[in-house]
């Protein structure tokens, strides 16, 4: 039906005419076929604030800009992402085929399922989590296998080492977890590997690492060693701001990054998404400025909203998360008329991304009549 063809095509697609084309419709996968398309972040008007993919809200930078600028578009990309690949292997202190480096880390995490599971086998992750998951284990033709979170916004660590079974191939940890903003304890994560077998691939997405302050948070690259089934995943798209170029990097042993590279679409990562993440890593310090920038609003945002009454996983991505229960559409949509686009889940809780300077204190005028209006239906837990 074309009709249905076109609201899969995203939001950014309007069909003028919907012809139909076909009367025998061509026999499809069923469960691809019924998969919902990736939700994006909504976009915002021109005078509200999108804080709804967790994006950087810094411009890109000059040096970055330039790197860019002088890529030869007329020639493919090094496939192999050599030079970075380089780069990111002297940093993390691995060889150079122990670093993958993929057009999104999204685009690793498929690869990697591919690479491991399929139908009959099981990929576990907490849940809520990453809404890509889902249908990256459904592509792969693999079952998802969820375990809801605690009621603070943390895995269960206890409960998913609980459901691994013999069908088992792949854990993915989110930490810091989105929509969340929850961490993985150190201590929590090598008590969980302690239990996982060697033999079941565990992925720990780290999409926010540099974001963390809490002392106590696991962090991957320095347990590789230890442990021969973790592969680490990292991006340029949140903390580097190259979320519209498309490239993350994953960390870990090098069979397992070969198989996933060996699924991979060829020369996926372009030259200009290389050449600015490697401009990236030359201007660090810059980087390391813009986050404790980002860190400084995220205090200012989570002290505002303990104010105001709300309980929160304590934030450590660049979000903060506010479970709204039953009121979530209506605190949705108050935030909307403040000029906050945020990512809203149905009946459960808002996600709202640390975003430009002037943004924390619109969002906390708009949480503070959230409160006003909606106290009594804001859901257990959500209100102090
Ligand atoms: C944003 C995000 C990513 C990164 O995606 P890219 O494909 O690298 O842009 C990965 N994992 C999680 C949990 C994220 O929120």
């Amino acid at each position: 039906m074309a009709g249905g063809a076109s609201q899969r095509n995203g939001a950014g697609h309007v069909a003028t005419h919907a012809p139909k084309l076909v009367d025998v419709p061509v026999t499809l996968r069923p469960e691809i076929a019924s998969l919902a398309p990736y939700r994006q972040g909504r976009p915002a008007a021109a005078d509200a604030f999108k804080l709804s993919s967790n994006e950087s809200p810094f411009p890109v930078l000059p040096e970055v800009s330039a790197a860019i600028a002088g890529s030869q578009l007329n020639r493919y990309p090094d496939g192999a992402a050599t030079a970075l690949r380089v780069r990111l292997a002297e940093r993390a202190g691995v060889t150079v085929d122990e670093v993958h480096v993929g057009a999104g880390s999204v685009s690793i995490l498929h690869q990697l399922v591919q690479a491991a599971a399929s139908t009959g086998d099981e990929v576990l992750y907490a849940w809520r989590s990453f809404e890509a998951y889902p249908g990256i284990v459904t592509v792969s033709g693999a079952t998802s296998v969820t375990v809801p979170n605690h009621a603070d916004g943390t895995h269960d660590l206890d409960a998913m080492a609980a459901a691994v079974t013999e069908r088992t191939r792949i854990v993915i940890v989110c930490s810091p977890n989105n929509p969340t903003s929850a961490i993985v304890t150190a201590r929590d994560f090598e008590a969980f590997m302690a239990k996982v077998p060697d033999t079941i691939l565990v992925i720990l997405d780290e999409a926010y690492r540099e974001f963390v302050t809490d002392a106590h948070a696991v962090e991957g690259m320095p347990l590789l060693a230890r442990y021969p089934n973790l592969v680490v995943l990292r991006t340029f798209s949140k903390a580097y701001g190259l979320a519209g170029l498309r490239v993350g990097y994953a960390v870990g042993p090098a069979y397992i990054l070969d198989a996933a590279r060996a699924t991979m679409i060829a020369l996926s990562v372009t030259e200009p998404a290389q050449r600015a993440a490697l401009a990236a890593l030359d201007i660090e310090p810059q980087f390391t400025a813009q986050i404790d920038e980002l860190v400084a609003r995220r205090s200012l945002l989570r002290d505002g909203l303990i104010a105001q009454g709300w309980r929160l996983p304590e934030p450590q991505g660049n979000f903060v998360w506010l479970v709204t229960g039953e009121a979530t559409a209506a605190a949705a949509e108050l935030l909307e008329r403040h000029g906050i686009v945020a990512r809203v889940f149905a009946l459960e809780g808002i996600r709202i991304s640390v975003g430009e300077a002037e943004s924390v204190e619109k969002v906390l005028a708009a949480t503070a009549e959230v409160v006003e209006t909606l106290r009594e239906d804001v859901g257990i837990g959500g209100l102090g």
